[in-house]
């Protein structure tokens, strides 16, 4: 009797196993159909690859290097299909360089949590939370270690004005180590955090494309050369209806953060020197989800994509 119901266990197992392999292998497939796609599962690039993409292209620009990263929060891979293939912000900028799967979660030997404060101090920093000389933020509620150093305050220690726009208020406590160093080195580096007031309360993330559109209008001095900025209704859709393609208002807070990107490049095709300068605009994410939440080692948290409009 014993051994029937083990059979029967292990059988079930299996069913599970190859349903969920049937899943997941629809998932890609879904995803390996986007326009502009340069690559496919079994060539993911890694959320660490951002950094050096970024200070690569302050090294080797011909003309004067500026560069944006705009995040979606929160944004599976299976809702881009949603977006306009033509006019869309992701699809428009990836149609002249790419658009490329890529994963976040941490690698064999050092995981991180897909959430967050990990994921974004990956993209900031290049390291995986517990890698050799990694930044330790593994989870939510913790503080990046003074080592690695962000972006922000290694390109602005070459010259170059970065600012971070943003509305989670915990960003500040979690790159304290960056700011204070930034603080006793006079470094160029704003921490711009969006606190709407009144009716701008309704919509955040509209609050946050105000300000950095105003601020990439800046030209001249006072000018900044890098900016990040993250949005996040497509998380707050997903943890209060679902991290699905098939939820509706998941949909429409994508929708409608798209649209605020595309206002943000067109500012910055705006600039009266944009043909002096040589802009990489980069359109991200920092985890996926599953159901109501994310934080988890699934495909569907792992997986991430990058919108670029050079080719990386
Ligand atoms: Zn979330």
């Amino acid at each position: 009797m014993k051994k029937i119901l083990f059979t029967g266990a292990a059988l079930c197992a299996l069913l599970l196993s190859c349903v969920s392999a049937q899943k997941t292998d629809s998932y890609y497939t879904a995803a390996e159909r986007l326009p502009y796609l340069k690559n496919g599962r079994t060539a993911l690039l890694k959320q660490t690859d951002i950094v050096p993409l970024i200070l690569n292209h302050f090294e080797t620009a011909g003309r004067r290097p500026k560069a944006v990263v705009i995040n979606y929060d929160g944004c599976r891979v299976d809702l881009l299909p949603f977006l306009d293939a033509e006019t869309s912000a992701v699809f428009s900028n990836a149609s002249q360089g790419g658009l490329y799967l890529m994963f976040t979660g941490g690698e064999e030997g050092c995981l991180q949590n897909t959430r967050p404060a990990p994921g974004f101090t990956t993209q900031f920093t290049g390291k995986w939370a517990l890698e050799e000389g990694g930044h330790g933020v593994f989870n939510n509620g913790l503080l990046k270690k003074d080592e690695p150093r962000t972006h922000f305050i290694l390109l602005a220690e070459k010259g170059y004005a970065t600012a971070f726009h943003f509305l989670w208020g915990a960003y500040p406590s979690i790159l304290a180590e960056d700011r204070r160093y930034a603080e006793e080195n006079g470094l160029p580096v704003e921490w711009n955090r969006c606190r709407p007031k009144g009716e701008a309360r309704k919509n955040p993330d509209e609050a946050l494309m105000r300000e950095v559109i105003s601020r990439l209008s800046v030209e001249g001095e006072g000018e900044v050369d890098f900016l990040t900025c993250i949005f996040e209704s497509t998380d707050l859709a997903g943890h209060r209806y679902g991290f699905s393609p098939e939820e509706e208002r998941y949909r429409e807070a994508l929708l409608k953060i798209d649209g605020y990107a595309q206002k943000i490049i067109e500012t910055v095709r705006n600039r009266s020197s944009f043909a002096s300068e040589e802009w990489l605009i980069l359109i991200t994410t920092d985890h996926g989800g599953r159901n109501l939440t994310h934080g988890a080692q699934s495909v569907y948290e792992r997986t991430i994509w990058i919108s670029s409009n050079r080719p990386l």
